[in-house]
């Protein structure tokens, strides 16, 4: 009898892995940890997929109905690539339509399994409130819902993720390897900060030897905090993020001191890339390259990177961008619009492998660079 039922469980095993074909192959041969920095027009979507196929999601583009629509669309176009049937894990950093905008979109085309927020809203705005009030419980209804904390880790098999900021908390101690004084600290100069950028949710990732940080929008302060006097998150291989390369955060206590070999700026077409960030970005110690998902004005050419570092173009496409950046136009009703990109987007895809060597490719162009294991 019992030899029966272990020959019937083996014939339904070999007819599921029949039927399963080529995702059963996949899955196998699956090793290495996959990141796709999604272009969500300066706002964030970053996704996460581990060996095992499980998946965490970082942010979910622009509001604004056709934006959010839009994004929505780009983030499935990346699930669809990793094959993804579910989102097991979902970060919204903090309450900016930029992060959350495309989340009630992206909930209605995949399954989100565990929503991880830092709380309540702190710059009180309509539609976010409204949208939090609302929306995002009935999101979650039939999932699981963490407000998280610095120093909660988030389930993803295989990988390390840390929470080191969160409500405008940051760790107190130390991660594993770090805590040494950071020497950055005596150049400190604050910036603007504003209530929700501050209350950002950050985290480090650890895969065997890789590691990397994204911080959300955090801001200055909140950088000093976490790294002053003593660098409590070590140095990284990958600093994805940088608050779409704003010069509100990315100071050199944060940047220089982790020592990134390799930068993804999440900017825009006219966000981000100011000459300021630039600056910090280009002379941080062992910084190999930067990538970035567009040209942004504000950097010209005289800032930028290469074009095959740059994973956009434009809707109407320039031949020549300006040497010299413009400055940020002041807001209000004559502000003209940034550049549009609304047409066909390109992710920049990371594959990190756990000795700690990482390949970046900008899917425009095919460029692709691998970064070997020190
Ligand atoms: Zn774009
Ligand atoms: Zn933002």
């Amino acid at each position: 009898m019992i030899g029966k039922l272990v020959i019937t469980a083996a014939v339904a095993v070999a007819v599921l892995l029949a039927r399963a074909g080529g995702d059963v192959a996949r899955a196998q041969a699956r090793s290495a940890l996959d990141i796709y920095v999604i272009d969500v027009e300066g706002g964030n979507a970053t996704l996460f997929v581990a060996p095992s196929g499980e998946s965490l999601l970082i942010d979910t583009g622009n509001v604004a109905p056709a934006a959010a629509v839009r994004d929505a669309g780009r983030i499935m176009d990346a699930v669809k690539d990793a094959h993804l049937l579910q989102i097991d894990n979902l970060i919204i950093t903090h309450w900016h339509g930029d992060h959350y905008g495309g989340l009630a979109e992206l909930a209605k085309q995949i399954r989100i399994r565990h929503f991880i927020d830092h709380g309540a809203n702190t710059q009180p705005t309509p539609a976010v409130d409204e949208f939090l009030g609302k929306v995002y419980p009935q999101l979650y209804a039939n999932a699981t819902h963490t407000v998280a904390r610095p120093g909660d880790a988030i389930g993803l098999a295989g990988v390390d993720v840390q929470v080191v900021a969160s409500a405008g908390e940051t760790i107190k101690t130390a991660l594993p390897g770090a805590g040494a004084p950071n020497p950055y600290c005596a150049i400190f100069k604050d910036g603007r900060n504003n209530p929700e950028d501050q209350a950002s949710l950050g985290i480090v990732v650890t895969f065997g030897k890789f590691r990397t940080v994204h911080l959300g929008d955090l801001t200055k302060n909140k950088e000093f905090e976490l790294m002053c006097p003593d660098n409590r998150i070590g140095t990284v291989d990958l600093f994805l993020g940088l608050h779409h390369g704003q010069d509100t955060s990315n100071s050199e206590v944060m940047i220089h001191a982790t020592r990134p070999r390799v930068a993804i700026m999440n900017n825009g077409t006219r966000k981000g890339g100011e000459p300021d960030t630039m600056w910090v970005l280009h002379t941080s110690p062992g910084l190999e390259d930067l990538w970035q998902m567009h040209f942004s004005q504000l950097s010209g050419q005289e800032y930028t990177v290469p074009g095959m570092f740059i994973a956009n173009l434009l809707d109407d496409q320039q031949d020549a961008m300006p040497i010299k950046p413009i400055n940020n136009p002041p807001p209000g009703p004559d502000r003209p619009d940034p550049p549009a990109h609304n047409g066909p987007a390109h992710w920049i895809k990371v594959t990190a492998q756990t000795d700690g060597t990482f390949t970046v490719t900008n899917t425009r162009n095919g460029f692709a660079k691998t970064y070997e294991a020190k």
